[in-house]
């Protein structure tokens, strides 16, 4: 079986790697680094940049766990250097593991010429065609830019000139309250932006559980994060002293510095989709059914490309699915991908996590449900810590006390959230996790409690 993956973030490297080691002849094609845009701009330098913001914030609160005022200052340039010694070191890592693996790396950009013909383009070099038994489409995505902005670098910048940022940014407005948004938000008021964010609903994390959205308004509110709720940005007008963000209902935001935060679109442009017959959707996604085939049964797309949840995790899950499809092992031992139960993660303080259906989702579907809810306050270890802000929420069925879902606000909810995935995943009761002899003291112990 030759494969061809064409693109090496989190959803093509998985795939490689699934696929080599059930004995198929891999090619990962790669334009840029090893570990994509996952590894080159947004997971690794956004949480190690926002790891240093959670020791200033720790530091600031030293005193509540016995010690003398700390008041680290941010080294930008010794920041900077680590954000990228460890893009290295994860692409050496990656590269490493799949050469071991026998998988070939070509650093170039490719594009289909045909239904089982790739052509790769190598800088300096002549053109190279692979030919194909399965292809895997796993370019991602890139920052949204919308016409009423300029990006220049400097001043207006986009997700990806943002980590590490030139500057520490004296004022800083970013446009747009989703994920991306708010985890820069909490970055930049950690090590000391003043920040206002422009938020086009009525709350911040417009998907979210309201109730997690107001824990969150609350801490921005505290450290100083000025929201301007209602309001959407339709021009940025630079000047000597920075920029002026105007909105629709006439409001002007001053800062220093803008950043962009509105979402992504897909790389499907220049891929040859439509030599080999590929179809996009109206998005310029790249539909795809539940073995992540396209409407080409040997072209599978997967990751952000394929328009489903716009997370690594869920990448690297479909790109691993991919691979057991196109070696046939799917006939034996295939489960879907079920989206609706995929955790995710916003890396803000408090952190917020969650799973499965929500308290609010469920209220809109009509749906009974039983919804349990603890304190960290009431939870030894967060004591112990000096931080008890947040809660966890545990969402059942009232009739038979399956898990349906949770979210977790406050410390380490992202490693949390995993008990409560496994629970929902493998359709667990809550009795299962009241029952569990979890560690004291532990956070985990409030999910527990939660269950009861
Ligand atoms: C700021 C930010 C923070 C994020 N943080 C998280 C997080 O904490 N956790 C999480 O789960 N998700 C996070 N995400 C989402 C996550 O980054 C994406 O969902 C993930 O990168 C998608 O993986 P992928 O494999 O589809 O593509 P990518 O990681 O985008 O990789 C695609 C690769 O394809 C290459 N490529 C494109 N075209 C070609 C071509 N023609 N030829 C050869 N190569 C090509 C690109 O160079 C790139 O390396 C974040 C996103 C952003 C914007």
């Amino acid at each position: 079986m030759r494969f061809v993956v064409i693109g090496g973030g989190p959803a093509g490297l998985r795939a490689a790697s699934t696929a080599a080691r059930l004995g198929a002849e891999v090619v990962v094609v790669e334009r840029d680094v090893v570990g994509g845009a996952a590894n080159l701009w947004d997971c690794i330098p956004s949480k190690a940049m926002i790891a240093t913001g959670a020791l200033v914030s720790r530091a600031q609160r030293a005193e509540l766990l016995g010690l003398g005022p700390l008041t680290p200052q941010v080294d930008l340039k010794a920041l900077s250097l680590r954000v990228r010694e460890l893009e290295d070191r994860l692409a050496a890592s990656m590269t490493q593991q799949l050469e071991s693996q026998g998988v070939r790396i070509v650093n170039g950009s490719a594009r289909l010429r045909g239904p089982h013909s790739v052509e790769v383009a190598v800088p300096g070099e002549r053109a190279e065609t692979l030919d194909a038994d399965a292809v895997l489409l796993s370019t991602g995505s890139s920052p949204r830019i919308p016409a009423w902005a300029e990006i220049d670098g400097e001043c207006v910048l986009n997700t990806r000139q943002a980590y590490p940022p030139p500057v520490i940014p004296e004022h800083l407005v970013v446009i747009g309250s989703g994920v991306t948004g708010v985890e820069f938000v909490h970055m930049f008021s950690s090590v000391g932006s003043a920040v206002t964010l422009i938020v086009s609903r009525q709350q911040v994390l417009p998907a979210k559980d309201p109730e997690v959205a107001a824990a969150l308004e609350a801490d921005f509110l505290a450290r100083g994060v000025r929201l301007c709720i209602g309001a959407r940005a339709v021009g940025i007008d630079r000047s000597k002293d920075g920029v002026a963000v105007r909105c629709d209902d006439g409001r002007v935001v001053h800062g220093s510095h803008a950043l962009i935060c509105i979402g992504s679109v897909p790389c499907s442009e220049g891929l040859g989709l439509e030599s080999a017959g590929v179809t996009l959707n109206a998005g310029g996604y790249v539909p795809v059914n539940h073995h992540c085939q396209t409407n080409i049964a040997h072209i599978y797309a997967a990751g952000d490309l394929s328009g489903r949840l716009p997370l690594a995790s869920v990448a690297a899950v479909q790109g691993h699915k991919v691979a057991e499809h196109v070696m046939g092992l799917h006939t034996r031992q295939h489960r879907h991908l079920d989206y609706d139960k995929a955790a995710s993660a916003i890396f803000t303080e408090p952190e917020i996590a969650d799973v499965g259906l929500a308290e609010a989702e469920a209220f809109a579907l009509g749906r009974k449900i039983r919804v349990t809810k603890v304190p960290y306050a009431a939870n030894a270890r967060a004591l112990i810590d000096g931080d008890s802000r947040g809660f966890v929420k545990v969402v059942s069925d009232p009739a038979t006390g399956v898990v349906l879902g949770g979210s977790i606000v406050g410390k380490h909810a992202a490693e949390l959230v995993s008990i409560i995935a496994l629970a929902v995943t493998a359709n667990l009761r809550v009795i299962d996790l009241a029952e569990s002899l979890f560690v004291h003291p532990a956070l985990a112990e409030a999910l527990a409690e939660a269950a009861e």
